[in-house]
Formats: structure tokens, sequence, C-alpha cells
């Protein structure tokens, strides 16, 4: 593996950094004392950054020695943590009860934090490179916060690039892929009015519960029998509300869920379908249902061009024989996909795989592994490396 002298010698220091991240889970905007400590380093490290964008976000700039040239690129990690009760009683664990780092953005934090200290000591690049510590992924779409408070045109970028730690994938390789790497996220809520009445007398009442339930079988007709076999959708309903007691039929039921697409096409359909299905289903028993969409997190579109420098960039640290270059997508989502709608770039997952962390991130047993360290860092270095020249 050709791992930098210099960071490779960093893995102690680093990991302290990650194990000491771990203890201090912070929510979305919330991430004060994590903020606070990727300052303090910065400073030690004597680097320029501009704080408390989107509340507690950060964007370092670090300017190479070896020309003058203009162009800039963008590195971001997130930084925030889950409301997930640790289940590890290690002696990292975190301190912050019913908070924890189950999708190891503390070791994000750290990856980053490791290329900004070698880049500061080895600024033999051409251009500047912007290090965004980002807030709020886990749901507060904290990249779009800090696009809409003027991160790119106070830091112009031509390219932005993304990196995950990826447990099914065994640690010391990479894995990537062009086009859509992660779904577009919609919230599918559902209100199903029918007519209360006694439990005895059914005959008398509409029954919103029996109309909700075959709206949710039919929904499932959408990817069985509506859509192309080969298009990719989740829609999952995962809350049904209703009722009180055993002997009275509610007035309405709510329902909700999510629905997970690939690309704009079968997202439409789907949602035509939903509308389609519910409000006919309802009214075929003389009820109603109104159906909302709330938008989430779009696509994240990791670009052609910039996705074979991705998987270049890393088979030069790992060999080419370990970086999947055409991985599955996946059904998760990422707000990551805001910056790449902007700016070309590509997100990487790396692979932290071993046989203690094979554990599924969001998992309360979960934990980053910092033997990947080196080998993400390494990962961001290069690739600044490689783009300015
Ligand atoms: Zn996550
Ligand atoms: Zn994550």
């Amino acid at each position: 593996m050709a791992i930098l002298n210099s960071i490779a010698k960093m893995k102690t220091e680093m990991t302290q950094w990650r194990k000491y991240l771990h203890t201090i889970p912070e929510l979305g905007f919330k991430e004060f004392k994590t903020s606070e400590f990727i300052c303090n380093k910065l400073d030690e490290w004597g680097i320029s950054y501009e704080k408390n964008i989107a509340k507690t976000g950060i964007v370092a700039q670090i300017t190479g020695n070896k020309g003058n040239s203009d162009n800039a690129i963008g590195l971001r990690a997130d930084i925030d943590a889950l409301p997930i009760q640790e289940k590890n009683s290690f002696e990292h664990k975190s301190t912050n009860e019913g908070v924890s780092h189950k999708c190891g953005h503390d070791g994000h934090t750290t990856l980053l934090l490791g290329a900004a200290k070698y880049l500061s000591e080895n600024p033999d690049f051409n251009g500047k490179v912007n290090l965004i510590f980002q807030p709020a992924e886990e749901g507060g779409g904290g990249a779009d916060v800090m696009i809409k408070e003027g991160l790119l045109e106070k830091y112009p970028m031509s390219k932005v690039f993304g990196m995950h730690n990826w447990p099914e994938t065994p640690i010391g390789k990479f894995s990537i892929c062009s086009g859509p790497i992660m779904a577009a996220v919609n919230t599918v809520q559902i209100k199903v009015k029918g007519k209360g009445g006694h439990a005895a007398m059914p005959h008398q009442a509409i029954d919103p519960i029996i109309v909700s339930s075959q709206i949710i079988s039919a929904l499932q007709t959408i990817s069985s029998r509506t859509l192309d076999p080969l298009d990719n959708i989740v829609l999952s309903i995962t809350q049904f509300h209703a009722g009180t007691t055993h002997n009275v039929i509610p007035d309405e039921v709510f329902l909700e869920g999510t629905l997970r697409t690939l690309n704009e096409k079968t997202k439409k359909i789907a949602i035509d379908r939903i509308n389609e299905i519910s409000s006919n289903i309802a009214k075929s028993f003389s009820a109603t249902a109104s159906v909302y969409i709330e938008k989430g997190y779009p696509y994240t579109h990791n670009s052609e061009n910039e996705t074979k420098i991705a998987a270049d960039v890393a088979a030069k640290i790992v060999g080419e024989d370990n970086v999947i270059r055409n991985m599955k997508p996946v059904m998760g989502s990422e707000d990551f996909s805001f910056m790449l709608n902007k700016v070309p770039g590509s997100y990487i997952c790396i692979g932290q795989g071993d046989s203690k962390h094979k554990i599924a991130v969001h998992n309360a047993e979960y934990d980053f592994n910092d033997e990947i360290l080196p080998i993400g860092s390494s990962y961001w270095v290069e690739l600044v490396k490689h783009l300015l020249k």
C-alpha cells in the first residue's frame, strides 16, 4: 500500500483525535465542541479558516506554494452524530447520553484533519484546497444550508469530493461508481379519512383501517407491476397510526413511509401512482385519501470524469485490484448530493470491514476503524497533488 510516510507516522495522533471526537458526539447544527476541536487544530497548524457557516460548519483554506494558480478544489467531511444510545463499553465510548457517532463522521472529520495537517506542512501544489467541515448530514441538510449561506460564492471550486467509510467493503479497498451512487429520498404521508363508529356496527361506519390496509398492499404493485423490473425503487410504509381502543372504529388513519429512487422518471411515475392508488382505493370505499410528498435529499450523482480521477487516485494508494469501480448504488441518501448538484465531483466509499468492524453504520455497536485513517488521509492528499499540479 502506498501510504505517505509522514501520514503513516501520524496514525497514533490521528487515532487519539478520532477517539476523542467519539467521546463528544453532537447532533446536527449543535456540533459546538466538535467545531471547537477542529478550530483548535487548525489554529495549531496555522491554517486560516472561517467558522459558523451553517451554525457549526467550517471552511479552511490552504494555498499551495508551487505556483499561483487560482484553481481550487473542495474536500468535504461531515461532522455530526446520531441520536443513538452507544452500546459499546470501550474507553472512548460516547459521554453524551443518547447520542453517538454511529456513522463514523468522527472518522471522516479526522481523515480531513490529517490531510489538513499534512498539506499545511507540505504545500507543494499549485492552487487552493477548501476543506469543508460540514454539520448536520444526518437529516438536517447541512450541505444545503452551507451552500445557501454562500459556500460556493465565497470559496469557488472547480471540483468537490466526499468520502464515507463502508463496513461492507473490506479494509484496504475503495468502491465507487459513476452516475447515481445514492438515492433521492422523499417522505410519503397519506391521510385516509373514513367515518368512525361502534366496532360492533361496522356497516354504519367507513372503516379507514380496512381502506388503509388495501392501499398499503396496492402500493407494492408500483415496483412489481407498474415500473420496469430493472428500475430501482424502495417504497416502504413505516408508520400506521389509528384508533384508541378495541370497540371503536376510528375516523382516520395516518400513514407515513419513504420513497427512494435513482432517477427522476422513476420518481415521477411512483409519485403519480401513489396518488392514484390512494385516492381511487379510498373512493371505492366512500373514504378519502390525501397524499403529501415531502422532498428530502436529491440523488448523489457522481460525475464521470471526477469519478475516474477519484478511482485512479485510490488505485495509486491501494492498487488497481483493490478499487471497485462499478459498485452497486445504494438506496440510502446523502446531503453531499447538494454540493454535487452545483459542482462536478465524486463521492467514494472507503472499506473499513475487518473481523472487528463489520457492523453496519447506524447500529448501536458500530465503531469507526482507525486502521483506515492513514489510507483515507493519503487519498485526500494524493487527490490534491493529482489535481493541483
Ligand atoms: Zn449516517
Ligand atoms: Zn454517514
